[in-house]
């Protein structure tokens, strides 16, 4: 069993995030909903900041962790003990800022979480410190990563990268871009491998920014890699094409990197029920949580319901990084946390937007903004039919393709 209380060693950082949260985020959050692309450059002190923290801290801070595992899935013995669940509690306060600019902050990106799990002592020494983006998906490959068109070919000591990679969160802004691409077509998931490319590589060219519904302070690039040519070094992880073992190595990082989103719509559903529960109190509406939700205003047994369902994401996820810090494997339960997290904050959203009428619709507060936002943690690192998929084969003990 876990503990469900947050453990008094994490009780600083879960502070001090509320406090960047509330003291930076929040006041500059509808300025860069607004003016999108411009970057948020209050973000590089900050940055600075947490940097220091993760290196003076024991337990990890409120960035982007990785988990080291060995080929069977345990740790490597390298990991601080309890870095993923401290990253997934720091992560929860800063959305509860704001997500856009959340994922906005310098060395944060989900590249630095694949970075940090996978790569050799040398390659953290060549690429610490630095910012990385995770570019996955494809105009062909979205769902089904292993449909990968991108090709890397060995050519002396370099390998050569050609294809379009489109939706990078940071690509624009991160100094690393971490690339998904195949070996050799022909052999399946198990050659996709993925690779760090600098982002000033002449080889790799920014085609656009894309225009979104929510999270406007994060940039989202498209990129098309043309004969881009990066050292043998910097393939992340074994060079080897095991067939045997699939696409599992790959896809370890999303163990890690699921529950970080999870906690993004943890921090967002947070923020949307308090502001909904300080403007029922305004219109005199009374919420007990001592009395049966049906006994009281249609509008507070609403407000409950929905309580209920944030309490349930809020601790799914936080069991999903627990067991990744004891080395468990988590691929299920980091699933139905995405899922569970993800759908929940959409809807509290929506519905607290819907309970607070013209208030919650207008653009005088944030919780418009924060339906918005809500969108895209439903998608990216797998929607939410993928998690329910990849849940159900789980659970029924099918491979994905008996069960696609
Ligand atoms: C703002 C933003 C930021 C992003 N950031 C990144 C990033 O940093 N790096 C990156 O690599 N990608 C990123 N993405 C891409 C994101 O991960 C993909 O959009 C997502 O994986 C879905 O892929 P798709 O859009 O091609 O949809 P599709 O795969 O075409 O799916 C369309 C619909 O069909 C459903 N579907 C697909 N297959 C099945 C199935 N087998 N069973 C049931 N339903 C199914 C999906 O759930 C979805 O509802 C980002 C996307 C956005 C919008």
């Amino acid at each position: 069993m876990i503990n469900l209380e947050i453990p008094k060693k994490f009780r600083p950082l879960v502070s001090q995030a509320n406090q960047v949260a509330n003291e930076v985020f929040r006041p500059i959050s509808r300025k860069y909903d607004e003016a999108e692309h411009e970057y948020p450059k209050e973000l590089d002190m900050l940055a600075s900041l947490i940097d220091g923290m993760n290196e003076g801290s024991e337990i990890g801070g409120a960035g982007a962790a990785g988990v080291r595992r060995d080929a069977n899935g345990n740790g490597d013995g390298k990991n601080r003990n309890g870095s993923n669940l401290s990253t997934v509690l720091g992560v929860v306060e800063l959305c509860w800022g704001d997500v856009g600019l959340l994922l906005s902050m310098p060395r944060q990106g989900l590249g630095n979480s694949a970075i940090a799990s996978v790569a050799t002592e040398e390659q953290l020494e060549r690429y610490g410190g630095k910012w990385a983006a995770m570019a996955i998906t494809e105009p062909e490959a979205g769902s089904d990563s292993a449909a990968i068109r991108t090709t890397a070919e060995l050519d002396g000591d370099e390998y050569v990268l050609n294809g379009e990679k489109i939706f990078v969160t940071s690509g624009d802004r991160a100094d690393l871009i971490v690339v998904w691409a195949s070996l050799d077509r022909d052999k399946g998931r198990a050659a996709i491998k993925s690779f760090i490319v600098e982002r000033d590589n002449p080889g790799l060219k920014l085609d656009r920014l894309e225009h979104k519904l929510g999270i406007r302070a994060s940039d989202t690039a498209n990129f098309t890699l043309q004969d881009c040519r990066v050292p043998k070094e910097a393939l992340l992880g074994s060079p080897e094409v095991d067939t045997k073992q699939g696409f599992g190595g790959a896809m370890q990082t999303f163990d890690n990197t699921r529950p970080l989103v999870a906690a993004m719509a943890v921090g967002v559903t947070r923020a949307a029920l308090e502001e909904t529960h300080r403007c029922l109190e305004e219109a005199g509406v009374e919420v007990d949580d001592a009395v049966p939700a049906l006994c009281q205003h249609a509008a507070a047994a609403r407000l409950l319901e929905m309580e209920a369902d944030y309490e349930a994401a809020r601790l799914l996820t936080m069991k999903a990084a627990w067991m990744a810090d004891n080395a468990k494997p988590n691929s299920l339960q980091a699933s139905m946390a995405k899922a569970k997290a993800g759908r929940t904050c959409v809807d509290v959203t929506l519905g607290c937007v819907e309970l607070c009428g013209s208030v919650g619709y207008g653009e005088s507060g944030l919780l418009e903004k924060w339906a918005r936002d809500a969108k895209i943690l439903d998608i990216f690192e797998g929607t939410q039919q993928i998690q329910l998929l990849i849940v159900a084969r789980q659970l029924l003990g099918k491979s994905s393709s008996e069960l696609r």
